[in-house]
């Protein structure tokens, strides 16, 4: 019997891996199922808050969603967005924010 990743339920048990883990993984899913292999890649390391914001929601559907975040969180990974989070720092960030220095004084709405 062969024990498929796509099998939600094992997913959900999911304890710190290392990235050899999420590569073997990801290795026994089509890639079509993976979103960071269908789409471009830059968008999970992209400078666009915009685009970091469609990342992780590609990665709601990801098969592999719960290793990835996981093995992520262990690593503690410097950047980028893994398992649907933003890392930053080794640490999950909220939300990207844009380039450029903050306004001084917050404009009224
Ligand atoms: S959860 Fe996201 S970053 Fe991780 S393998 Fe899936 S698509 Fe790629």
């Amino acid at each position: 019997m062969t024990i498929s990743v796509l099998d939600r339920n094992l997913t959900e048990d999911v304890s710190p891996r290392d990235l050899g883990d999420l590569h073997d993984a990801a290795a026994q899913v089509e890639d079509e199922l993976l979103p960071c292999r269908t789409n471009n890649a830059e968008l999970w390391f992209a400078e666009s808050p915009s685009d970091v914001e469609f990342a992780k929601t590609l990665c709601q559907d990801c098969p592999v969603q719960a290793l990835c975040l996981s093995g992520a969180l262990e690593r503690r990974e410097p950047w980028g967005v893994w398992g649907g989070e933003l890392f930053l720092q080794g640490a999950v960030i909220a939300r990207k924010r844009p380039r450029g220095r903050p306004r001084k004084n917050e404009v009224a709405a």
